[in-house]
């Protein structure tokens, strides 16, 4: 599973799964660019990945804006000189029951999930086809597959994601570019924090493995399918979620 030569791209890398991916890639020879709206935090990773000798960027970028991912794969391309991996990581979740969900909750978090993840691929895909190579890791969710009461907005994001991840690996499989999704259950992250003791001992019950996931988990899986190892996996979902749900 060595990336030694190979440019990473993540976004949302500034906390979180985000930082686990950009650092277990780096640790394993990928360059890296951190692609984060918060550009102190990114910049802490790029530098995190310049300790251990790789080439690393820090970029600030919004995923939801064209203008902006095009111009951060332009700049990755120029600067490390390839995009060999991107991983769609940035997310966000504006929770609520959907007859108290207001529009705007709906629209930030189809925007930065699924919209995000669409104008990412697309500003990468026309340099892996010129490479005809690539790698597109989409992070989903396990809420994405079996919905979940006051997550509407997040649960079809991550839905849609995965219909997207499908569809990448269709158009994109005669150039030598693969798309998989990596679905996590419960990660200890900034999003779960907000979630009460009560409600973790509650989802305790219904994770077999009997702990909620870290996001080194979660960079374990994106790693694996960022690789050469993962050659001909296309248009899968890994689920990362400790047994809570079995497809
Ligand atoms: P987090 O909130 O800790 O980190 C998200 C990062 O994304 C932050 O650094 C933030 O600044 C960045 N970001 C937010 N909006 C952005 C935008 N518009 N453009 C660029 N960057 C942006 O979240 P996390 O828990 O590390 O989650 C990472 C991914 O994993 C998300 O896609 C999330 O939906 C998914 N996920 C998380 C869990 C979990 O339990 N934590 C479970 C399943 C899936």
């Amino acid at each position: 599973m060595q990336l030694s030569g190979r440019v990473a791209i993540v976004t949302g890398a500034g906390q979180g799964i985000g930082k686990a991916i950009a650092l277990k890639l780096a640790s394993y020879g990928a360059d890296i660019a951190a692609v984060d709206v918060n550009l102190e935090k990114a910049q802490e990773i790029a530098k995190e990945a310049q300790s251990m000798g790789r080439r690393a960027m820090a970029i600030k970028a919004d995923v939801t804006s064209v203008k902006e991912t095009e111009e951060m794969a332009e700049k990755v391309f120029n600067d490390l000189e390839a995009i060999h991996v991107l991983v769609n990581n940035a997310g966000i979740t504006r929770d609520g029951l959907i007859l108290r969900m207001k529009e705007e909750d709906w629209d930030a978090v189809i925007g930065v999930n699924l919209k995000g993840a669409f104008n990412c691929s697309k500003a990468v895909l026309k340099y892996m086809t010129k490479m005809k190579w690539g790698r597109i890791v989409n992070i989903a969710s396990v809420v994405g597959e079996m919905g979940n009461a006051g997550q509407a907005n997040y649960a079809a994001s991550k839905a849609g994601v995965i219909g997207l991840t499908k569809s990448i690996a269709r158009e994109f499989a005669s150039r030598n570019i693969t798309c998989n999704a990596v679905a996590p259950g419960f990660i200890e992250t900034a999003m779960t924090d907000a979630l009460s003791d009560k409600v973790k001992e509650d989802l305790l019950k219904h994770i077999p493995l009997g702990r909620l996931g870290g996001p080194n988990d979660v960079a374990m899986g994106v790693l694996f399918l960022s690789s050469n190892a993962a050659g001909y996996i296309t248009g899968h979902v890994l689920d990362i979620n400790g047994g809570m749900v079995m497809a």
